[in-house]
């Protein structure tokens, strides 16, 4: 059962729903994505307020070298109520205080020669100056958090200005992660004659937890039906269970057929890219398995482009696809397969745009040209090769670090 990769990426978009609401404390909210709406439960600010330090006044009495008499003194923190600037006179106010009464503009300090109980006013004063009006940010009952938003500092402040304590959140998913394969030995474990440390384990967990879920990690099984349905069978407590290795054509890949065995419905187990062909998905009920290939960098590349949306899915993303972003290609590229292809490059910014290299060797057991890596090239099926200049699609892996490769007007095609 050969799928395109468009296929394939739909019926597991068909699959991944987000997870029922946690209720979460506001102190371990960030990076979370909201599940409920959340209005102004009040005006903001919620009454007139100085946004100055200095002094309140009635405009009218303003011209500038006029001297007032300060009548009265509001800190921040305290109320207005009983201070009044009456004719002629003026209060002195911290930024924040409430706005007494009569009081119809501020003037800030530095706008004024303040005296022992007289200020003089040394600046044009206009109606409403200074003045941050009740409402002027937000009017009770506006929605300002809609379900689907991703918790930043700037939410929190606002969460935790309403005094809201907690929040309902998408629950992460809990993924558990099984590395397969006689050859395995686990990081810190001595490899013997045609062994190899399991990488993949790490790396998944690695990418579960860079997108906000949870990875549980179960270790190695062995290419036998006894090791692989124990492992497998623990995999099925948690929400999504990713296997590497053991989905090939091989005597020893068993792992379809014990997956199968243990309950999951198998929906597809090939599809049309590459890397990562060999990659299989299956349901059982709303839990998810995905099968990915062994080698560590079609693994990877497998993760990016067909776990990953899954996973903000479920955890409540609505966008879950890297936006493709235009590049002027610096080395030729080419896709001479009936497949998806996805090649690791290298892109710059300058001022004509941004500009790709491939990052090295394409092979998949070349782990150096995926650190090299920034953005994934995406080439059609069978695609012509593509020239020095001329445009090609990309999916930067990490936008927030992609200003470390930027470079100067110097660096041109
Ligand atoms: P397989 O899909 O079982 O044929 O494995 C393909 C390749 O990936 C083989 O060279 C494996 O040794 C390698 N491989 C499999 N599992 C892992 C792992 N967990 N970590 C690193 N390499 C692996
Ligand atoms: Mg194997």
């Amino acid at each position: 059962m050969i799928h395109s990769f468009e296929q394939a990426l739909e019926l597991i978009l068909q699959h991944a729903t987000p997870l029922s609401p946690d209720v979460v404390s506001l102190g371990n909210l960030v990076g979370r994505v909201a599940a409920e709406e959340v209005s102004a439960p009040w005006d903001m600010p919620r009454w007139d307020n100085s946004e100055m330090d200095g002094f309140a006044v009635r405009a009218e009495d303003c011209s500038i070298g006029i001297e007032l008499n300060v009548r009265g003194y509001i800190p921040a923190g305290m109320s207005a109520s009983g201070v009044e600037v009456t004719p002629g006179s003026a209060v002195r106010i911290m930024t924040g205080a409430p706005i007494p009464v009569g009081c119809d503009a501020v003037v800030p300090i530095e706008n004024t020669t303040p005296g022992d109980d007289k200020v003089c006013i040394d600046q044009l004063v206009t109606k409403g100056d200074f003045i941050r009006f009740r409402g002027n940010d937000m009017v009770s009952g506006e929605s300002m958090i809609q379900a689907g938003t991703i918790l930043r500092p700037a939410e929190i402040n606002l969460l935790a200005s309403f005094s809201r304590l907690q929040l309902k959140v998408y629950r992460r998913p809990r993924v558990a992660i099984l590395s397969t394969g006689d050859e395995l030995v686990a990081p810190g474990e001595e490899a013997g004659d045609g062994q190899i440390v399991d990488s993949n384990g790490y790396s998944l967990a690695a990418a579960v937890k860079e997108l906000g879920a949870e990875p549980v990690l179960l270790g190695i099984a062995k290419d036998n039906l006894d090791s692989l349905s124990e492992k497998i069978k623990a995999g099925l407590e948690a929400d999504v269970l990713i296997t590497s290795a053991g989905v090939s054509a091989g005597d020893r890949d068993l792992v379809r057929d014990v997956l199968e065995q243990a309950g999951v419905k198998q929906l597809f187990w090939k599809v049309q890219m590459k890397p990562g062909g060999p990659t299989a998905f299956g349901v059982k009920g709303k839990q998810l398995a995905f099968s990915l290939p062994g080698n560590p960098v079609s693994s990877m590349i497998s993760f990016e482009q067909l776990v990953r949306p899954a996973l903000l899915k479920m955890l409540g993303y609505e966008k879950i696809l890297r936006a493709p972003v235009k590049v002027t290609l610096k080395t030729p590229l080419a896709n001479e397969t009936p497949k998806l292809r996805f090649l690791r490059v290298r892109v710059r910014e300058t001022v004509d745009g941004f500009i790709a290299e491939s990052a090295g060797n394409q092979n998949t057991g070349v782990l150096k040209t995926m650190l090299r890596a920034n953005a994934i090239a995406t080439l059609p099926p069978e695609c012509s090769t593509l020239q020095p200049g001329d445009s090609a699609e990309v999916q930067f892996l990490n936008p927030e670090q992609f200003s470390a490769c930027s470079v100067t007007a110097a660096d041109k095609i």
